[in-house]
């Protein structure tokens, strides 16, 4: 098979197969049955490809970047340079719009703080237009991960400005006949979610982008839940900001990525200060570096920056278009057999929905931390809780719920056998 129809075929059951040989830790037991990791939205496994590049890093060349002259300096300088433009042009891109941090819940403070940071006036007259205060507003949605949501509240309230939601539905459906209401002339940040982390469902992402662009309002996406499984162009989304974690894409902790339109970067002043972000300092006062630089102080995530490249890597190579048709085929597998199971109620759209392999569902009497024990025991890992979106739980009647997660080495039997396992919590427990 040549490579591009090799990248254009659907991830076969056996090369999903293959790919778990790239990942020592699924190969293991829990409980004594061998491992069902279904929490892979929480946080993904690595291959060890992942693991190699770091260690070869470590080995080869450690360096604190920017700052040395010498070999070794350059050296880890280009790679951690080579990182930025290799995770840019996975989203189609610049480097220098690609700021480093240490996740997505980082990224998304570092831009509620430079906002308020201009606010303060700091930025000069270039960043005068970034300000809020009494009479704006900032408009998030029900659906949100608290990371998008509690930096904006803490925005709102260090500026006076006022913050509002677009409510959902009783499915988890933003409404967006509602939306036009809430967006209007004083919105001056719109942030919402690609993908539910609760519903694995898109947000009708255009339709955001049009109300925020009529109001004159900055987009912040939050695609912690896109970027990993779906094929994800920032140009095309046409979002001003956009945030994601390496943890959850076979990279590393400890390393995150905010993309941000390269106008908007240049304008901004900074969140976090010191060492590697300045041009000149003197006792009074201090210049600070054009972006990306200006937005890294401090000495950097090296080493998860050269191995989040090699995560990006092992993506690509894979395809994101057959991992999103694969994540959609294992969400419709999930939610179809969860449907089916008495007593289950699965949060959000049924099958036929646009959505990643992700589902969380409500087992009538039985508590969700039951019900997770109880997979656990047969050695399955799923998540249970309000998976950090206390809201939307409440909006759905709950106050937690079990949510199982794939990823591209997940296979259809894990699947059947965390079924099956559903399928007796109730006789169980009852
Ligand atoms: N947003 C969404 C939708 C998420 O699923 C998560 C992680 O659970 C986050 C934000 C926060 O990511 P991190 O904890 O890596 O900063």
């Amino acid at each position: 098979m040549s490579n591009a129809s090799a990248l254009s075929s659907p991830l076969s059951e056996d090369e999903v197969l293959r790919i778990r040989n790239d990942f020592p830790l699924l190969a293991t037991e829990l409980n004594g049955h061998p491992l069902v990791y279904l929490d892979s939205g929480a946080t993904s496994q690595n291959p060890l490809s992942v693991m190699e590049a770091e260690q070869e890093y470590y080995e080869q060349r450690n360096a604190a970047v920017h700052r040395g002259a010498h070999t070794l300096a350059v050296a880890a300088t280009e790679s951690y340079e080579s990182a930025r433009s290799t995770v840019a042009s996975f989203i189609g891109a610049n480097a220098e719009e690609i700021v480093f941090t240490s996740n997505a819940t980082e990224a998304l403070n570092l831009v509620a703080y430079s906002l308020s940071n201009a606010s303060l006036g700091r930025g000069g007259d270039a960043a005068r237009p970034y300000a809020l205060g009494p009479g704006d507003s900032i408009v998030v949605t029900e659906l949100e991960h608290h990371a998008n949501l509690v930096p904006w509240q803490e925005l709102a309230a260090r500026t006076g400005a006022e913050i509002r939601y677009i409510p959902t539905d009783d499915d988890g459906a933003l409404l967006l006949e509602r939306a036009a209401a809430v967006v209007d002339g004083s919105t001056k940040v719109l942030a919402f979610t690609h993908v539910s982390n609760v519903l694995g469902t898109l947000t009708p992402v255009a339709e955001l982008v049009g109300l925020a662009r009529a109001a004159g309002a900055l987009t912040v996406l939050d695609a912690c839940q896109s970027v990993p499984h779906l094929p994800v162009d920032v140009g095309a989304l046409d979002v001003d900001f956009m945030v994601f974690s390496g943890h959850k894409m076979l990279g590393p902790t400890g390393i995150g990525v905010l993309y941000g339109r390269s106008d908007h970067l240049s304008a901004l002043p900074p969140f976090l200060t010191g060492g590697s972000m300045i041009t000149t300092v003197t006792m009074e006062g201090s210049d600070y570096l054009p972006p990306p630089a200006r937005f890294e102080a401090g000495t950097q995530r090296i080493s998860q920056a050269i191995a989040l490249e090699s995560a990006v890597n092992y993506l690509a190579e894979t395809g994101m278009g057959r991992i999103a048709e694969r994540g959609s085929a294992l969400g419709e597998r999930l939610v179809g057999g969860l449907e089916s199971i008495d007593g289950v109620r699965v949060l959000g759209p049924g099958t036929g929905s646009e959505r990643i392999g992700l589902a969380a569902f409500d087992v009538d009497g039985v508590h969700a931390h039951d019900v997770g024990q109880f997979l656990n025991a047969r050695g399955i890992a799923a998540r249970v809780g309000h998976h950090c979106a206390q809201p939307l739980h409440r909006r759905l009647g709950l106050t937690a719920s079990t949510r199982a997660s794939t990823y591209l080495y997940t296979t259809m039997e894990e699947i059947d056998a965390f079924l099956a396992a559903v399928a007796e919590v109730r006789s169980y427990f009852g």
